[in-house]
């Protein structure tokens, strides 16, 4: 089979295939994790807040990434820091009052993601540092953090050492039909490989392209989010915890070498002419200050670096499609991540090679069906 992206997702579909056995062709435009997943810092692993389609995913992929590195024989940089959701206002639009984290909690328990609402006092005594205004807190002690490139990486040498082919520097720019099966991808080259079984589409902002070729328009685009390091005056405090905010844009997350990484939904822009997406200052200086205001220690902090080169496909409805392109009998598709895909990609990448291997759609996946459009 040809798995088209070598992001988390191609990679890690790819090893679980091998390692089944099966026939796998990756190939990747430029090089492994040149993409989302690829980049400085680390990615949450999330489930608090987190859609609650996805949160199934999420609860199987709590499990698989405290063993992620021993089963793939590579560093994954996972940590389970736990994760705070912090809440400032009583009421925000039809969210986050306190009776609305009280019902989220319970949600996510019942879901499998242990989760409590901290009151002031105890939020304080896990994160001293907060600004005063921060009035409670939603907490999941298994949320963490993981290096997304060292685990991307990882995960396509495992698939090489379970005799996955793996190339870079091609891209797919075509595919051969017969009927409702594909035959063949074509690359930039001219080169043509046999898809045999199946064709997985896993390339993210790539997908939408190739899924229109056959004939089906995906209800997608893509973004640049922003992510910024930033590097704490002297011995300033820095978060303890992976933080989210439920009004502000804003995640923080401290690394290993005492740096801050900030994230949250702000966004660079395309430059046409670089061809490649950029910074957008203001939303740089954004980041900084909301940062600032909620956790005040990082307001003499340096930048020591910004990027907003690495695209993300979103959807509508802000969870991914995963599921066999219309009119074909062998094309999958996994794209529209939404800027929260890294963590659930484990999961997502056995129950992937599940479908391929059975031809059943294992049922955590049927919420990602393209028919809910
Ligand atoms: C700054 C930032 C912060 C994020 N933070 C989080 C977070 O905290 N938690 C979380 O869960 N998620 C987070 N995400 C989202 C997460 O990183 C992505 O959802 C995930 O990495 C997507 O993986 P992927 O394999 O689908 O895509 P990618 O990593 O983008 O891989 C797709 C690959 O396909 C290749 N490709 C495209 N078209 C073709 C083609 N025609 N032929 C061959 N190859 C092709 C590309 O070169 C690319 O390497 C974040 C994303 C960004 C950018």
């Amino acid at each position: 089979m040809v798995i088209v992206g070598g992001g988390i997702y191609g990679c890690a579909t790819a090893w679980h295939l091998a390692r089944q056995g099966a026939d796998v062709h990756l190939l990747e435009a430029a090089t492994i994790a040149s993409g989302a997943s690829g980049g400085f810092g680390k990615r949450g692993v999330r489930a608090n807040q987190r859609d609650l389609r996805e949160l199934p995913l999420m609860r199987t992929a709590y499990d698989l990434w405290p063993r992620l590195a021993d089963d793939i024989g590579a560093c994954t940089g996972y940590e389970r820091t736990g994760g705070i959701h912090l809440i400032e206002r009583a009421t925000t639009g039809t969210e986050g009052e306190i009776g609305a984290a009280e019902t989220h909690a319970r949600v996510q328990r019942d879901l499998g993601i242990p989760t409590e609402v901290l009151d002031p006092e105890q939020v304080r005594d896990l994160e001293p540092d907060v600004c005063h205004d921060v009035q409670a807190g939603l907490y999941s002690p298994l949320d963490g953090i993981a290096d997304h490139t060292a685990t991307t990486r990882g995960l396509a040498q495992a698939a090489r050492r379970h005799g996955a082919t793996v190339r870079e520097d091609t891209t797919v720019v075509d595919l051969r039909r017969d009927g409702d099966r594909i035959t063949a991808v074509v690359t930039d080259k001219g080169e043509t490989v046999d898809v045999g079984h199946t064709l997985l589409l896993l390339n993210n902002t790539g997908a939408a392209a190739l899924v229109r070729l056959l004939g089906t328009e995906l209800p997608m685009w893509r973004v640049f989010p922003q992510a910024l390091l930033l590097r704490p005056h002297g011995d300033a405090a820095s978060p303890r915890h992976l933080l989210g905010h439920d009004h502000r844009r804003l995640a923080l997350k401290r690394l290993p070498d005492g740096t801050v990484m900030l994230s949250g939904g702000w966004r660079g822009r395309w430059n046409a002419e670089h061809e490649r997406g950029e910074l957008i200052q203001e939303n740089v200086d954004g980041n900084r200050h909301t940062a600032a205001d909620v956790f005040p220690p990082l307001g003499n902090a340096r930048l020591e670096s910004g990027d907003a080169s690495r695209a993300e496909s979103c959807s509508v409805d802000e969870i991914p499609v995963i599921d066999t392109v219309p009119a074909t009998s062998n094309v999958l598709v996994g794209a529209g991540w939404s800027g929260h895909g890294f963590a659930i990609a484990p999961a997502v990448a056995d129950l992937l090679a599940q479908w391929v291997i059975t031809g059943e759609r294992p049922d955590p996946l049927r919420p990602f069906s393209y028919m809910r459009f």
